[in-house]
């Protein structure tokens, strides 16, 4: 790891923030996982960070994954049973794209859900399927 890296540097500085020991396999995890909106699971973090560092075991993205979440830089987000990893840990819901699998941020007050008579809502986890419309060039 280059010591001069202005770009390595801001990552190492996001990661003590978070009291996180920045390391070499860290730092590449999070140069994808921290800036991507891909929403990926574990293997394609895998192949990412093999890119910087083609010996890094798979347990050792696991744990670095699993440290990510438990010190709130990522989120682990379960969307119609695949375990994907977020970035964006503020609240918000997911949408679909049935055309192509990507899964897409949705704000959280684009969702609102009426509490079924009798109940208090505690939560909600909402997952919105669709498809992008012909001309949406964002997608
Ligand atoms: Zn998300």
């Amino acid at each position: 790891m280059p010591p001069q890296n202005p770009a390595h540097e801001r990552l190492a500085a996001i990661l003590r923030d978070h009291g996180i020991q920045p390391s070499a396999h860290r730092l590449a995890v999070a140069a994808y996982v921290l800036h991507t909106d891909d929403h990926p699971g574990a293997d394609r973090v895998l192949e990412k960070a093999r890119e910087a560092l083609p010996l890094v075991a798979r347990a050792t993205i696991y744990n670095t994954l699993g440290l990510f979440v438990a010190k709130g830089l990522l989120r682990e987000v379960i969307v119609e049973g695949r375990v994907v990893y977020d970035p964006n840990v503020a609240p918000h819901h997911h949408l679909i794209d049935d055309a192509t699998g990507r899964i897409h941020d949705v704000p959280w007050e684009a969702v609102r859900v009426e509490a079924p008579a009798g109940y208090e809502l505690a939560g909600i986890a909402a997952v919105l399927h669709g498809t992008a419309k012909k001309g949406n060039s964002t997608c």
